[in-house]
């Protein structure tokens, strides 16, 4: 598996050509979106074709992570004929999101094949997902990739946003790569922010063994040096900042 990293930006990314949360898996000819954030839709569709996506998976509906669901339903509605439909596994409200983000009353209906995000495991083409809710916004989830049948690895883990390391921990298995949202940067997570520092991902990381981390998600005005090195002061393996384009080989 390979992941490509479509929109790595935070809320309000300040830097040109730069999009909010969005993260595609491939295997073979197959392709899983998580997220798709502010600015993503333009990137997913100038990489791969939208529509043979297998699935889009949102973690949250915060508008970063999910507000370009709307230019893909454009895009499916009306760049094919007849449109085309699209698997979406989301937080139960998404639709309704979607209706009043539109002011349409059925806004995904004929596009958009809605399910409702839950705890456990779901098969989305050659890709196994397991959920786990994480304390962010009261419907969060973080996310692990594995290859049907192949339990054990390689996986990714996207934390998706999270408050509470905590809860990834059960989801993280020792060898996953970890796709962290590290939004407060060298830190702290002012209080009552639900978000991660890069001490709190540095220690999740050594605690739970993971094969090598990858930081997203960081906010305007947080380091980037200092952000690693604050990972790095908990964590001895290998950490980087992935940037808009970015490509990594998920290994086992
Ligand atoms: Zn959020
Ligand atoms: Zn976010």
């Amino acid at each position: 598996m390979d992941l490509l990293v479509v929109g790595s930006g935070a809320a309000y990314p300040d830097r040109p050509g730069t999009a909010s949360s969005c993260y595609v898996v491939l295997h073979g000819g197959a392709s899983l979106c998580l997220d798709l954030g502010q600015g993503a839709f333009a990137g997913l569709a100038g990489r791969l074709q939208p529509a043979d996506l297998a699935a889009v998976i949102v973690s949250h509906l915060h508008a970063d992570h999910f507000v370009d669901l709307v230019a893909l339903r454009h895009y499916l509605r009306y760049e094919f004929d007849p449109p085309r439909r699209l698997r979406v596994i989301a937080p139960a409200e998404l639709g309704r999101r979607l209706d009043g983000v539109t002011g349409d009353a059925d806004f995904a209906g004929g596009i958009f094949e809605i399910e409702a995000r839950c705890e456990g495991h779901v098969q989305v083409g050659p890709f196994d997902i397991e959920s786990r809710r994480v304390t962010h916004t009261a419907d969060s989830f973080a996310t692990r990739v594995t290859l049907a049948g192949a339990p054990d690895g390689p996986a990714l883990v996207y934390t998706g946003d999270c408050g509470r390391t905590q809860d990834l921990i059960p989801l993280i298995h020792p060898g996953d790569l970890l796709l962290s949202e590290v939004a407060f940067g060298p830190g702290p997570v002012p209080v009552p922010d639900l978000h991660l520092d890069g001490a709190a991902v540095g220690h999740l990381a050594a605690k739970s063994r993971v094969s090598q981390v990858l930081l997203t998600h960081l906010q305007m005005k947080r380091h980037p040096g200092a952000t690693l090195a604050a990972v790095r002061g908990e964590y001895q393996g290998q950490v980087a900042l992935v940037g808009d384009g970015d490509r990594v080989t998920i290994t086992g």
